[in-house]
């Protein structure tokens, strides 16, 4: 596939991650048996993973979203802003974050210490993807990936390249074969 003149292939298929995002349902309605948790769904690329594991959820349910920027410097630490704003009381309450990707960890580190800000009593995050060799903060490893992948780039299944791709019902990786196969040539 190709999109803005960069090469991508099929990473993850539909039934591919249809049985990815099963396992990790089947852990979190284990673990929160009995318990009735917030989700708190990271917009925009989180949608689609959201769309699919709450609907995979057995336990009593509330969903809530926050959508996140996150400006990184090129020497100093980087600063993240809500854009918009948690949209539940989540005071006391039990949290899952569900999130796209957790690349350096950066806007989980942030996130997470809002929510207990906010009066959270727990919070646990399921990410969709997860880059262990580019994490940089410990503290934002999720505790219910559905996939880990290498430190590559990856589009599709709500993640998105310059807001294109989203819709893609696979998850595609960057093919830098190809573009090293065109240089040498
Ligand atoms: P962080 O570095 O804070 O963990 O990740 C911040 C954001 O970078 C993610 O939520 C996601 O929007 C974006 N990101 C990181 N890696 C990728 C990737 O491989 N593909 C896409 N499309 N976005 C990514
Ligand atoms: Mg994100």
């Amino acid at each position: 596939m190709e999109l803005q003149g960069m090469h991508f292939k099929e990473y993850k298929t539909p039934q591919e991650i249809d049985t990815l995002v099963g396992q990790v349902a089947g852990q979190i309605n284990h673990d929160y048996q009995g318990l009735k948790p917030v989700f708190v769904v990271v917009l925009t690329g989180a949608f689609m993973y959201a769309s699919d594991l709450l609907r995979k959820m057995t336990m009593p349910t509330e969903v809530a979203f926050v959508k996140l920027r996150s400006y990184v410097g090129t020497e100093t630490t980087g600063e993240v802003q809500e854009t918009v704003p948690v949209t539940a009381d989540i005071m006391d309450r039990d949290v899952i974050v569900i999130e796209d990707i957790i690349d350096t960890g950066l806007s989980m580190r942030y996130l997470k210490k809002r929510l207990y800000q906010l009066g959270a009593k727990t919070v646990r995050v399921t990410s969709f993807l997860f880059k262990p060799d580019a994490l940089q903060y410990p503290e934002s490893a999720p505790e219910y990936p559905a996939l880990l992948i290498p430190h590559q780039f990856v589009i599709g299944y709500g993640l998105d390249l310059d807001q294109q791709a989203r819709n893609l019902p696979s998850l595609y990786i960057y093919d830098k074969s190809k573009v090293e196969s065109v240089i040498v040539r």
